[in-house]
């Protein structure tokens, strides 16, 4: 059985796609599982996932499907990755955080926010764990550069590998979290800090993949022993096709290395959900090499392929439906 849990969320129709193309969506409901979709050729297609998540999901619904097993399991030392992957304006980022990392209720709280609670949780209600430590980096991949977005000034990290930390980012910043609002305060900062460069930079954030990377450290009693994971949340650049025509320059080359790394994590994915292949490619993109100990082997994966229910974006939802299958 693979480690790999993969699900799609329609979110709810926007003001725009209604006003645009009215109630129109692009998929019949089947089941909790399953859906139909016409393809280019105007045929029925069905696709099954471990769960569809429809516009009536709650965030804490997603969240328990999910995370709740990457968050117990990365307390015991199993590393853990939630991945959001989908068109711009497909629900990625409001499926991670929410309409905002500090300021919103309960019900619209993201996953990233409810990972941040549960382990603080988990860590201190637990009996046996008596010392613990929770550390966050937070990165941006950019055209295959690795950018600190807790340190603006660090904008090309490398990977590297190491027997007792495993795949590490060197030179990232580490920062220290005794508990959830500590951690919140962090990350809207890094979430600014990302804001603030794509402007110096003219950049759009659906271009980049944004990392938010939770280390987990304690020593449990009465063995000491020590026991280490991680959580990575990783909310993906925009998945969708640039113009071929007309396209050049910079558009160009974002385009062509968003869809190297997407395709390559799609490859990764696949080769160990089938099994098939026993090479997994994690070095054809800095993103599956950060991933590297955290997808395969004991860890857990979670990939949610959000889509625009809106007939309008059919093909774009088609191929992140085929996406989500290939990786199953
Ligand atoms: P992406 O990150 O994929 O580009 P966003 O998460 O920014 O897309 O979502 C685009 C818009 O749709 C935002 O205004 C967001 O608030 C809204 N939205 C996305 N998912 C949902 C949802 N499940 N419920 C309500 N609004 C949503
Ligand atoms: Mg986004």
């Amino acid at each position: 059985m693979s480690n790999v849990r993969v699900c799609v969320r329609f979110r709810p129709l926007s003001h725009k796609e209604r006003k645009a193309n009215g109630d129109k969506v692009c998929f019949k409901k089947l089941d909790a599982e399953s859906l139909v979709f016409k393809d280019e050729r105007d045929e029925d297609v069905i696709f099954s996932f471990d769960k569809v998540f429809y516009d009536d999901a709650e965030q804490s619904d997603v969240y328990k499907f999910l995370a709740v097993p990457i968050v117990t399991d990365a307390v015991n030392g199993i590393n853990g990755t939630i991945i959001t992957y989908g068109q711009t304006g497909a629900g990625k980022t409001y499926s991670m955080e929410g309409p905002s990392i500090l300021h919103c209720n309960e019900q619209k709280t993201g996953l990233v926010q409810r990972v941040v609670n549960d382990l603080f949780e988990c860590l201190r209600t637990s009996a046996s764990m008596a010392t613990w430590t929770v550390n966050l980096s937070m990165v941006e991949i950019y055209l295959e550069k690795v950018r600190d977005l807790l340190d603006l000034s660090k904008d090309n990290l490398q990977i590297k590998e190491s027997k007792s930390q495993g795949i590490y980012i060197s030179g990232a910043t580490e920062i220290s979290i005794m508990n959830s609002s500590d951690a919140l305060e962090r990350l809207s900062e890094g979430i600014a800090n990302r804001a603030v460069g794509e402007t110096q930079m003219n950049l759009a954030s659906s271009r980049s993949h944004c990392l938010y990377i939770f280390s987990v450290q304690h020593t449990s009693t009465p063995d000491e022993r020590v026991r280490a994971g991680k959580i990575i949340l990783v909310d993906l650049a925009g998945s969708e096709k640039v113009e071929k025509t007309g396209a050049e320059g910079r558009v160009l080359d974002e385009a062509k290395t968003i869809n190297k790394s997407l395709s390559a994590l799609g490859n990764v994915i696949n080769a160990l959900t089938t099994g098939k292949s026993n090479h997994v490619p994690y070095r054809d993109s800095k993103l599956t090499r950060i991933l590297q100990d955290s997808l395969g082997g004991s860890s857990r994966a979670s990939l949610l392929c959000c889509c625009s229910p809106s007939a309008l974006n059919s093909p774009e939802s088609l191929s992140t439906l085929r996406f989500g299958t290939r990786t199953k």
